[in-house]
């Protein structure tokens, strides 16, 4: 979708700082930091939130996963530990409606969040 913010990222009209990109998926570091690492990872393909995923492309939430822990060990995140979300609607404060994770650390994060 052209008008998406995240798939002007994917096709570089938008400059990020990447961190990792295979063919399907991009890692990119949140332009807002929460934490002194915080990457987010998305499909390539437009999907507007987790519970749009539909039983064609369910693989690729395995993949946005394992894609999350190869840029956690990037970020030397693999021993220390982090925290994966994914905001999905209001109530959890989605601001972008393109699918993305945020892999979180590199300080201790409180439980339960806000
Ligand atoms: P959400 O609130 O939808 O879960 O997360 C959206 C995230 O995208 C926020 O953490 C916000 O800081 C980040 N973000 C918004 N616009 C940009 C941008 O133009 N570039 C980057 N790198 N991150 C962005
Ligand atoms: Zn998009």
């Amino acid at each position: 979708m052209s008008d998406c913010l995240f798939c002007q990222i994917v096709q570089k009209h938008i400059p990020a700082k990447i961190v990792y990109e295979d063919d399907r998926t991009v890692a990119f570091d949140d332009i807002n930091p929460q934490a002194p690492v915080h990457t987010l990872i998305i499909p390539k393909q437009h999907v507007a939130a987790v519970q749009d995923v539909n039983d064609q492309d369910s693989s690729l939430i395995a993949h946005l996963l394992m894609t999350c822990t190869k840029v956690a060990k990037l970020k030397g995140l693999a021993q220390s530990g982090y925290r994966i979300v994914t905001n999905t609607g209001r109530d959890a404060g989605q601001t972008v409606f393109h699918l993305h994770l945020h892999v979180l650390g590199g300080r201790h994060l409180s439980w339960p969040p806000g």
